[in-house]
């Protein structure tokens, strides 16, 4: 159970770039990683406006001085500084999350970035060398992975509970872009424009959070093969997909397959993952986040829920509240950035074997990501054909 007790020994001096007012994931981070005390925010470069940016900054009690133009101003002066930043996290559009985790890197900062990390494979790979180079944490906040139920379903798959593992089924899909809302709506506007969203939409922006799902739940399954078809629905957003299909075969032949969309009319959200097995099924559900639906085959079906004590324990070690209460996003999130801390404590102590045990989604997963969408744009843009992993 979490009382709010800081879990690090001492809070790490932290800044952001982006997520500044009007933003859509922003407070979510602070939120986030200001909940527990593993964190405090000292600076930042919130805005791509300098003004607004500085603004912004003195709302959320940041000092003046401490409030930069840009991120390089930010890293320079902040390494002059005795009580400099540790810590930074990114959280502006994908066309920014390459050259500002490298800058922050080679600053000798940890990073958390938003997701996709960056645009290319290669570039990925780029960051995951310095990082190792510069003895850093690089993470990315697929930010439902700190859930406890996702923790539960792991364990369960672990303990043979469905059986042998037969075949994974993931979706996010929303409706909120059904019409070319862009055109109003500049969050929206560089999401479908590939010079700042890189190769792919719902591929980059959406699959790839339940797929990191997928990979907390059955760390064993690699991908051998897999067939992407993406459209777009509002046709001003080629060669951007607002709707994907995945068919992915795994390794010992279990197959799995991933809907992405923006135009599911009528849908709130639609993040799903349901894992099949010889013995029975689990699915979960990121609009009903506190249950867990258990189907053993020939039995009636079973609702889990958060908080209960027939979950394993480490289900319930990031409980902040007990059954009954919802906790959805902004508890899980909190749960990744405290881990994100303890991380980056162990890291610095270089106590490495520790970091392994904290469940993070960290470089491993942010070059995932990327490989992935690589692979099924490249298999897309061959006209929807079977291509190795690569
Ligand atoms: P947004 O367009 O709503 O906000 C972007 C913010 O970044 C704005 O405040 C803008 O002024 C600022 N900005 C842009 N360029 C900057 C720069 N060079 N320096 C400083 N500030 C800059 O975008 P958003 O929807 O908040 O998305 C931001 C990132 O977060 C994207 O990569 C997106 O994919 C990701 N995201 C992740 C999740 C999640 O669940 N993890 C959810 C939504 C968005």
């Amino acid at each position: 159970m979490i009382y709010g007790e800081r879990k690090v020994k001492a809070p790490i001096r932290w800044a952001m770039v982006g997520g500044g007012k009007g933003s859509q994931i922003g407070y979510i981070h602070r939120s986030a990683a200001l909940r527990d005390h593993s964190f405090q925010l000292v600076a930042g470069a919130f805005d791509l406006d300098p003004e607004r940016g500085r603004e912004f900054g003195a709302g959320l009690q940041v000092e003046p001085e401490r409030c930069y133009a840009d991120y390089q101003t930010l890293f320079a002066a902040e390494a002059k500084r005795e009580d400099g930043i540790q810590a930074v996290s990114i959280a502006t559009p994908n066309g920014t999350h390459f050259a500002i985790s490298k800058a922050a890197l080679e600053a000798g900062l940890h990073v958390v970035c938003e997701k996709p990390l960056c645009f290319t494979l290669a570039e990925a790979e780029e960051l995951r060398a310095l990082a190792e180079r510069r003895q850093r944490m690089l993470c990315v906040t697929y930010g439902y992975a700190g859930h406890q139920l996702i923790t539960q379903a792991r364990a369960m798959i672990a303990n043979g509970e469905l059986g042998e593992i037969r075949m994974v089924h993931m979706q996010f899909a929303h409706g909120f872009h059904s019409e070319a809302v862009e055109q109003g709506n500049p969050s929206t506007q560089w999401r479908v424009d590939p010079r700042y969203a890189g190769p792919s939409y719902v591929l980059g922006d959406l699959a790839t959070h339940p797929l990191y799902l997928s990979e907390v739940m059955l760390p064993q399954l690699k991908i051998e093969k897999l067939l992407c078809a993406r459209q777009s629905f509002v046709r001003s957003r080629a060669p951007l997909e607002d709707n994907a299909y995945v068919l992915m075969q795994y390794s010992g032949g279990v197959m799995g397959h991933v809907w992405a969309s923006a135009v599911n009319a009528g849908s709130m959200h639609g993040q799903k993952i349901r894992v099949i097995g010889s013995r029975a099924s689990l699915e979960w559900w990121d609009e009903q986040p506190n249950q867990l639906r258990f189907e053993i085959q020939g039995e009636p079906a079973r609702i889990l829920e958060r908080g209960m004590g027939y979950l394993y324990p480490e289900a319930l070690e990031d409980d902040r509240i007990g059954g009954g209460h919802p906790e959805g996003l902004f508890e899980s999130w909190s749960n990744l950035y405290y881990r994100f801390a303890l991380a980056m404590e162990a890291c610095d102590a270089g106590e490495h074997d520790r970091v392994k045990t904290l469940h993070i989604p960290g470089i491993e997963a942010g070059v995932a990501g990327v490989r992935w969408v690589e692979n099924c744009v490249r298999s897309a843009d061959l006209g929807a054909v079977w291509v190795d992993y690569r």
